[in-house]
This record gives structure tokens, C-alpha cells and sequence, in this order.
């Protein structure tokens, strides 16, 4: 069965027949349009009328898996008390779209009864009015349903409602535990599977190495020839690149076999393995899968919402480091990679794979690894925290350019980018906020859609932007800490 969101339209009974005949009409013809034009089908469901019917369909959007979220609309004044029940209930994203079905008033035409049919503006106050008063979480998107800007903003919150469903499925699989005396990729296990739906659970390195040992030689060839058709190999260590296959297919089977979607490892424990899993954690992650390096199981997590909250449901989003800075005034650049893991989906041009000697961790072998330059356009990059007690979500803008220098010895995948507002004032607005040195970094997922997402899960968001200063940052971060203690 395929995803799908509700349209719930907004009316009453005072009107007579036809107007409510004429409101169904209309609803199911913008609905049915508005689906050959947006990621996921809209279906028009009812013209709700009354407080049972009201709550009888969010109740049912409640409990159907293949509703995504609702999205209303009132053509007619709708009274919102009638609202009232079912709202309080509904536990999918909500959209209150104030659209109207006419473009221009027209005048000629215009008189008391197109008044009444066409009353949105009027119908779509009221109903704002309850969602402010049950302080519920919606996105709200006004404008004409046909007009380009307004259908993207539509299809933003379908993809962000997306990354709602699939953030309350997300299971990761941690391979050992978080790098030793690391803070900030640490955090409340139980308090993540209540707010954001995540079962984090542990799986011994030596199953892993089972699963490994049971892959057979035609499994890898398989696995080789697809990494031969996507990447130039540019090694003769030919056995690194299948030892990554077998590492790949063994991981890709637990996690399916666990319906996992993101996984963890650490390179202080590889027990069994001759290699960290470079290729193979940069070829799931080109599959959707998330990953987090050194333990780090909620960046993993939100790789991985992040991707399918992206185009077709895997976009260009990856695991992210900040390693290092180019100071040079006028030219000022983060430089970012991981020891091995960087996603293939972030790259400007095809990935070679190569095998390099990594020294830190339990590496017998050299790894193999894609190597590539990230591509250039606008981004995000987000961490989620454990504040104590809540979980704080950081999102900065960022625009990566084609990275100033070759560095022909630097041996893995990189992306270099200039945060916003600058790189300095960046860089202490980031730090003020506590943000991670693991980000996930994504070229399709924009800054509103991450701030709609957290919303949703009622977690806190904190966005740094052109016009973010560390005195309004301070400031702002201050009364979030006290009103985020209030609630
Ligand atoms: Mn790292």
C-alpha cells in the first residue's frame, strides 16, 4: 500500500445542499490535481460538518499506517468548536492550508452567495484560531493551490511528515559501544524512543563477524561488479574492496533481518575485522541507510531521516565531520570528512574507490574507501544533543563550494563549505549552542523543513542563519532553556 495524505475540508450545514454539493466537488478536483503534482497522493476525504465526523476521521488517520498526515482547509466558515475533539486527538502532522478555490474575485459575478461558498478567508481564521488555542503543532501554508511556490511548500511538508513516519520506525543497530570518553554522541536512549520513536539497541561485533563469515564468494562477486559499475577503482588491492563487500552484505542482512535502518560501530572495537567498514558503510548509506561513526547512533539516525526526508525519499544527505579550517581572510572554509565514511550521495563527480593505511583503531589491513570532492550548491548542517532532560536540534546554513585545493594526499572523501553568517561568527554560534563535530550534511533538505520536523516530535530547534548573532543567540538560547524547563 502506498503512503498517502488526508484532505479534511471544512464546512457546515447552514448553506443548503448545493453549496456543500458544489464544496465536495471542488475538494476531490484540487485533491485529485494536487496529487499529480506532489511526492504523495492527496485524498480527498471528507466535508466535515459536525464534531463526530470530525473525530471519527482523525481517529482513523490516527490509526491508519498508510496516512501520512492531514491536511485541512475550510472552503465555507466552519465552526471550530466542531474541531475541537478530533484535533486534540489526531496524532499526525497537520497542515492547515488557507487556500481558496478561485484565483480572483470576480466582478461581475460577485454577490451574497458567492460570499458564502467562498468564504476561506473568513473559515480559515477560525480554524487558525483553535489550532493556536489547543497549541497544537501545524504547519500553516497560505497562497493559490495552483500556484508553483505554494505546491513546493506543500510537498515540503509531506516530505517533512514523511520524516516524522519514518523517525517513529527508525531502529538502529549499535555495533560496541560510543568511542571511549566522548560526550556529546551520548544521550537518553529511553528519551529519544519517546519523543522521536528510535529503538536503540547493541549487537556484539562477533555476531557480525559470524554473519561475515557465512557470506558466500558469489555474494561478494555480486557486490563487486555493482561497485565496479558505480565507481572507478583506482586500486590494485582488489581484496581490501571485497573484504568490504562481505562487510557490507553481512551488515545490510542483520539490519534487514532486524528491520534496522541505521547503524553504529566504533573503530576501538572491530573485534574479528580486518577492516573498518569504509566502502561498505559509504555504500549503505547510498541505499538510505544512516550511519554514525564512533558510536554516534543519533547522528546515524538522523542521516538517515534526513535522506528520506530528501528527493524520492534518498537525498543528498550524509554523515558529516568537521575536521579542519582555511583562516585566510576573505577565504574562509570548514573542511569536512571522516576517517572513511563520507556518503557517495554528497559527491560532485563518480567516487574512485582506493585503499589507504589507517592508523588510529584496530585496522589489521589498509580499508577501502570512496574518494571524492563534495559537491557545491546551499545546504543544512544538523546535530541533535542531549541537553539533559531534552533534546536540542541545531541546524546552521551553509553553502559548500568545490573544494580551493586538490590536497592530493589527503586520503579520504571531503566537502568544504562556508557556514553562515560567516565561518568565525559561525563557528561561535555553533559552539555557543553546543552543536556536535558530527553533523549530517544535506543539500536537499531545507532549514523550514528541519524546524517543521522538530516541531512535530515537540523538540527543541535552534537555527543559525545569515542574520544569527551570538548575542541574539545567547539571549534566545536563555529563554528556551527556562520555557523548555517550564513545560
Ligand atoms: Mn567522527
Amino acid at each position: 500500500m502506498s503512503k498517502e495524505f488526508w484532505f479534511v475540508v471544512g464546512s457546515q450545514d447552514l448553506y443548503g445542499e448545493d453549496v456543500l454539493k458544489t464544496v465536495a466537488e471542488r475538494s476531490a478536483e484540487m485533491a485529485s490535481w494536487l496529487s499529480e503534482k506532489l511526492p504523495y497522493p492527496l485524498i480527498y476525504k471528507v466535508t466535515a460538518m459536525s464534531s463526530n465526523q470530525i473525530t471519527s476521521v482523525m481517529k482513523e488517520a490516527n490509526f491508519d499506517d498508510n496516512c501520512l498526515g492531514v491536511i485541512t482547509w475550510c472552503h465555507t466558515f466552519s465552526p471550530s468548536k466542531m474541531w475541537l475533539n478530533g484535533l486534540e486527538l489526531l496524532q499526525k502532522p497537520w497542515c492547515h492550508f488557507a487556500t481558496q478555490y478561485n484565483l480572483e474575485i470576480p466582478n461581475e459575478e460577485i454577490d451574497m452567495d458567492f460570499m458564502n461558498l467562498n468564504q476561506a478567508a473568513h473559515g480559515d481564521r477560525e480554524h487558525g484560531f483553535i489550532g493556536a488555542r489547543l497549541r497544537k503543532a501545524r504547519k500553516v501554508v497560505a497562497g493559490y493551490w495552483k500556484d508553483e511556490k505554494v505546491i513546493a511548500r506543500l510537498a515540503e511538508f509531506q516530505k517533512v511528515a514523511a520524516g516524522v513516519d519514518f523517525s517513529k520506525h527508525m531502529k538502529v543497530m549499535r555495533f560496541g559501544d560510543n568511542m571511549r570518553d566522548v560526550a556529546v554522541t551520548e544521550g537518553d536512549k529511553v528519551e529519544v524512543q519517546k519523543k522521536l520513536g528510535w529503538e536503540v539497541n547493541t549487537w556484539a561485533v562477533g555476531d557480525l563477524v559470524k554473519e561475515m563469515n557465512a557470506v558466500t564468494d558469489e555474494e561478494v562477486e555480486a557486490l563487486f561488479n555493482e561497485y565496479k559499475a558505480n565507481y572507478d577503482i583506482a586500486t590494485d588491492n582488489i581484496y581490501a574492496i571485497k573484504y568490504q563487500a562481505r562487510e557490507e552484505i553481512a551488515i545490510k542482512k542483520m539490519m534487514d533481518r532486524n528491520g534496522c535502518k541505521a547503524f553504529s560501530n566504533t573503530f576501538q572495537d572491530l573485534y574479528g575485522m580486518e577492516q573498518l567498514p569504509g566502502l561498505a558503510s559509504q555504500h549503505l548509506m547510498a541505499q538510505g541507510y544512516g550511519y554514525g561513526g564512533e558510536g554516534d547512533w543519533k547522528v546515524s539516525a538522523m542521516t538517515a531521516i534526513l535522506k528520506a526526508m530528501g528527493e524520492n525519499g534518498n537525498g543528498a544527505s550524509g554523515f558529516m565531520e568537521d575536521y579542519t579550517y582555511h583562516l585566510v581572510e576573505g577565504h574562509e572554509y570548514s573542511l569536512g570528512a571522516h576517517m572513511l565514511e563520507v556518503c557517495p550521495s554528497l559527491a560532485a563527480d563518480k567516487p574512485r574507490i582506493e585503499t589507504h593505511h589507517l592508523g588510529i583503531g584496530m585496522n589489521e589491513k589498509d580499508p577501502a574507501r570512496l574518494v571524492f570532492e563534495g559537491k557545491a550548491g546551499k545546504g543544512i548542517v544538523a546535530s541533535l544533543i542531549d541537553m539533559g532532560g531534552r533534546l536540542r536540534l541545531i541546524v546552521q546554513d551553509i553553502e559548500a563550494v568545490k573544494p580551493i585545493m586538490p590536497m592530493p594526499n589527503l586520503p579520504v572523501a571531503r566537502v568544504m563549505w562556508r557556514a553562515l553568517p560567516n565561518l568565525t561568527d559561525g563557528v561561535e554560534c555553533w559552539i555557543t549552542a553546543g552543536g556536535a563535530h558530527h553533523t549530517v550534511l544535506s543539500y536537499d533538505v531545507t532549514p523550514e523543513m528541519m524546524r517543521d520536523w522538530a516541531k512535530f516530535m515537540d523538540i527543541e530547534f535552534v537555527h543559525i542563519d545569515k542574520d544569527t548573532t551570538v548575542e541574539k543567540l545567547e539571549d534566545e538560547l536563555f529563554i528556551k532553556d527556562i520555557a523548555w524547563k517550564l513545560r
